[in-house]
């Protein structure tokens, strides 16, 4: 099949490079010179694991091609994804000026039957606004369909290639048909192509992402209890993960979720709601709980040390979760700024978020070359980011290092008896 990606971001990029990975002509659109420029001259404009190995492939076999000319890669394709942004506006509510302003652009280029794909995660109603936009242009036949996208930065072309199910709102079978022929190579382990209403498909991306924020607020309320009652949080989830009712995912608690999907979807979907005049009450408790996790580790560092000001502090890790580059919303935006606040020094690593960190932070943050050298005449070190290469650190390495064995960890790492070993004040979340 020939197909369009508009839009190259994490969801883009991947969604491309996977099409053309199983056979089909892949043109993948970006308004960002910059960003195909990169692409072009074979390098990654973000960091995902396994993506450089895929595009390269397909590159070289000139089933995946780059450019900012979004008419000519419409005219060519019979299927056109939009995989723009769709970032939170002011009020909380999805800003859906790119994935409009792209449909418009395609419906201007058209020239002849295609199937416009929604894959950004949008609010209910947004396939019939696309609907609208697109027969406002153009005389040319089209379906509008609506296929958002579950996989997991860190591990999205796994997540792309095999999928745990694929869901399809499709209004026609026409394009549903089209739909389940460019899905098939994917789901021959058996996933399910789920084909719905345009509405359902696009309310189960936002149900996903608030139930799976939901049990991270849940679980972190959970290890709050645990510090006051001497409780381990280690040891209660292990008890409820047991239970298959619940399942032993997504029960980690740490210091707040953050990226650039978790957040905003939350609030987008309480304002939909809110716009049909109901009130998401527990939504409304999980973002919250999910600001005031933000300010746990900080807190902690304050009742330990009180003024903080002239203390050096070491941060494991900037991207807000392991195996990405992406600081969206990270929990280690707001530490830092914190403890900068404080007439804090800050030395920083972290294996891929750096370049982006750089941009936020400039030179009020030391950025290190390794994990060891954060710790330098650090007063504490604050675990923000549960990257593997820091699961198994020379202890007495570390010890040496820092002015003060102490660790706060956002993320459990380690076990207190392991830190009292090795000699380590250690606070960590939900145990004592
Ligand atoms: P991103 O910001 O990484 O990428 C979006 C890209 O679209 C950018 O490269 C931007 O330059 C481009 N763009 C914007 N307007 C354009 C235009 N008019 N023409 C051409 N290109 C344009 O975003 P992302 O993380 O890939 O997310 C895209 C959508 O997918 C969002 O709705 C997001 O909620 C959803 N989603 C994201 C993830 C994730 O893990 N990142 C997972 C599932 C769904």
């Amino acid at each position: 099949m020939r197909i369009a990606v508009i839009g190259t971001g994490y969801v883009g990029l991947v969604a491309g490079a996977c099409f053309a990975e199983s056979g089909n002509d892949v043109i993948c659109v970006d308004r960002d010179e910059k960003k195909i420029g990169t692409l072009n001259a074979g390098q990654m404009p973000i960091y995902e694991p396994g993506l450089e190995e895929v595009v390269r492939r397909n590159r070289q076999e000139s089933r995946l091609v780059f450019t900012t000319d979004l008419p000519e890669a419409v005219r060519t394709s019979e299927v056109v994804f939009i995989a723009v942004g769709t970032p939170q506006g002011e009020d909380g509510s999805a800003d859906l000026t790119h994935v409009l302003g792209v449909a418009r652009e395609i419906a201007r280029a058209m020239n002849g039957y295609k199937v416009i794909v929604d894959k950004s995660t949008v609010p209910v109603g947004t396939s019939q606004k696309v609907r609208d936009v697109v027969s406002a242009e153009t005389t040319h036949p089209f379906s509008v369909v609506s296929n958002p996208e579950f996989l997991k930065q860190g591990a999205a072309i796994e997540d792309f290639m095999k999928p745990d199910r694929v869901v399809i709102g499709a209004e026609d079978k026409r394009a549903a048909a089209i739909m389940l022929e460019l899905y098939s190579p994917f789901t021959r382990t058996g996933a399910p192509i789920m084909t719905m209403d345009c509405a359902s498909a696009e309310l189960a991306k936002y149900a996903a992402n608030a139930m799976l924020a939901t049990r991270i607020s849940f679980m972190n309320e959970v290890a709050n209890v645990c510090e006051l009652v001497g409780a381990d949080v280690d040891h209660v989830r292990k008890a409820i993960g047991s239970d298959r009712r619940i399942g032993t995912s997504f029960l980690f608690p740490g210091v707040g979720y953050g990226g650039s999907c978790f957040p905003k979807d939350v609030k987008a979907m309480m304002r939909f709601a809110s716009e049909k005049d109901y009130e998401f009450k527990i939504l409304d408790a999980v973002e919250t709980v999910n600001q005031c996790q933000k300010t746990r580790l900080f807190a902690k560092m304050r009742a330990h040390f009180g003024d903080m000001r002239g203390k050096t502090v070491g941060v494991w890790g900037l991207a807000f979760k392991p195996r990405t580059d992406d600081m969206r919303e990270a929990p280690s935006i707001p530490l830092i700024t914190a403890l900068l606040d404080a007439g804090v020094t800050v030395r920083a690593y972290d294996p891929e978020a750096t370049k982006v960190a750089k941009e936020i932070f400039g030179d009020r943050v030391t950025f290190t070359a390794n994990n060891y050298d954060v710790l330098k005449g650090a007063d504490c070190l604050a675990i923000v980011t549960e990257w593997n290469e820091f699961r198994r650190p020379d202890f007495p390495r570390m010890k040496a290092l820092m002015r003060e064995p102490i660790v706060f960890d956002g993320r459990n790492l380690f076990t207190p008896e392991q830190m009292k070993q090795h000699g380590f004040a250690y606070h960590s979340i939900g145990r004592s």
